[in-house]
């Protein structure tokens, strides 16, 4: 197996001759939080298999909802037709949305992953005010935070902003208009948290100003700008920008692609600052973690305004050959009813309150700059020097020693630069978190006790 991954693939977000160097970890097969591999090594699924699962692996009401589907039909497209798990899933949504108190969407668009959802929520806001025509028609910018990600698509890599990742496809990217990040721990303009009086809402607001005649929508990542290093924003920030865009006539999209189902503790972000998007786009965490499928949730408003002849061509003119595929909906129709019959919430909400506890062990390392957390998200930021933050230099690979150590130790992470960050299964038990987060304390200690100096 290792020879043809070598041979054949091209990993993403992988430095392919790093990799070819070293030897692949194969997963075979999964149970619950745990991963094992072609070596029958079994590890902590500490990052969900990339974010996306939610009840672990091989959850039998998950693999029984996907094979009956199959016995059926494995895609039949929205294209042109309909199929019944699209639409009990999209009434399902719609009812969940409800339940979290997001009460005006009422549509569901599909594609098939986060990049997807996000870059179709832009195309509606952008037709959105063309439609309404007159003056609206200037409204053709987005705002978005600094730090930004919002996936890999082009559209949506014009939002982003991590350098790192996005700043060589510049000459192919729109332009975008960016918000200073609400980083408490790196402030953008040298305030300090709680003192400052959220003086980040002052220069949001600012932007808005300037450029609010000019702007269709404010794209944000609600509660935690996850990919940026588990950035989680001040209390109330969510809600005063939710406040600002409707007063300015600016459209919010809230990207839930990360921190939707439950993940901070609530089905979705908005409702911990009781926020209602315009647009929401949904994808990792949908179908449970099992197959790939996104949703892009609108208004009732947003929907009618592409209503018309059809000679008037307000059509949406987008849609991907897997829309509406029936066994991610089936997936994801299974993945909603466990919500609903295991009190998925109230476990989540549990396990966080132990998580934070365990994670405040760690506070005083010397080399843990700053801890964040919501809900069952965490990134612990390493710093070279911690009094003056100073972070270890991206080529010293930190949080990627860390991790390695973490998986000779049985754990399975994915660092975002110097920020470890922690997204086990929901469904993680007590027993497995405390082992996963004293696994991450041994790994930083010897990370930071040899090979870099104290
Ligand atoms: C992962 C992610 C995306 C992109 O989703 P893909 O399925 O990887 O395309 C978009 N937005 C946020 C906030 C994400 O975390």
């Amino acid at each position: 197996m290792e020879e043809k991954d070598k041979e054949y693939i091209w990993h993403p977000f992988t430095q392919m001759r790093e990799w070819v160097a070293d030897t692949p970890l194969i997963i075979e097969s999964g149970k619950g939080s745990y991963l094992i591999d072609t070596e029958g090594r079994r590890y902590i699924d500490g990052f969900s298999s990339v974010w996306v699962n939610i009840h672990g692996h091989r959850k039998k009401a998950i693999d029984k909802a996907i094979t009956e589907q199959l016995k059926r039909i494995a895609h039949s497209t929205l294209l042109g037709l309909s199929n019944i798990p699209s639409i009990l899933l999209a009434e399902k949504l719609i009812r969940v949305a409800h339940n979290s108190g997001l009460f005006s969407l009422s549509k569901v668009f599909y594609s098939d992953n986060g990049s997807t959802a996000v870059e179709a929520g832009l195309k509606m806001a952008f037709q959105y005010w063309q439609l309404k025509g007159g003056g609206y028609r200037d409204k053709t910018k987005f705002l978005a935070l600094e730090n930004a990600y919002h996936g890999d698509t082009i559209g949506s890599v014009s939002l982003g902003g991590i350098d790192l990742f996005h700043k060589l496809y510049k000459p192919l990217l729109f332009e975008t208009i960016k918000v200073p990040s609400p980083n408490c721990y790196r402030c953008p303009i040298d305030k300090n948290h709680p003192d400052c009086n959220l003086a980040c809402i002052r220069e949001a607001e600012k932007v808005l100003k300037r450029h609010h005649h000019e702007t269709a929508a404010f794209v944000i990542e609600p509660l935690i700008q996850a990919a940026a290093g588990m950035i989680v924003s001040p209390p109330g920030y969510l809600s005063q920008i939710s406040s600002l865009c409707k007063q300015y006539n600016v459209l919010l999209i809230a990207d839930e692609v990360a921190t939707g189902f439950g993940r901070t503790g609530r089905m979705f972000a908005c409702e911990h600052e009781d926020v209602t998007p315009d647009i929401m786009a949904i994808a990792k965490g949908i179908t449970g973690g099992y197959l790939p499928l996104a949703a892009t949730l609108v208004t009732e408003d947003i929907y009618n305004a592409f209503l018309g002849e059809y000679k008037e061509f307000k059509t949406f003119f987008h849609g991907h050959s897997y829309t509406g595929n029936p066994l991610g909906c089936a997936a994801a129709i299974a993945n909603i009813d466990i919500f609903e019959k295991e009190n998925v919430l109230h476990h989540v909400r549990v396990k966080s309150s132990l998580l934070e506890k365990l994670l405040r062990q760690l506070k005083d390392h010397p080399h843990v700059g700053d801890i964040r957390q919501k809900g069952l998200m965490a990134g612990i930021e390493l710093v070279k020097d911690k009094s003056s933050k100073a972070p270890y230099p991206l080529e010293d690979k930190a949080g990627y020693r860390v991790c390695l150590e973490a998986r000779n130790m049985g754990l399975i992470l994915r660092p975002i630069g110097n920020v470890i960050i922690l997204i086990p299964p929901l469904s993680i038990s007590s027993a497995i978190l405390k082992k996963m987060v004293a696994i991450i304390a041994a790994a930083i200690e010897t990370v930071t006790g040899n090979g870099f100096q104290q």
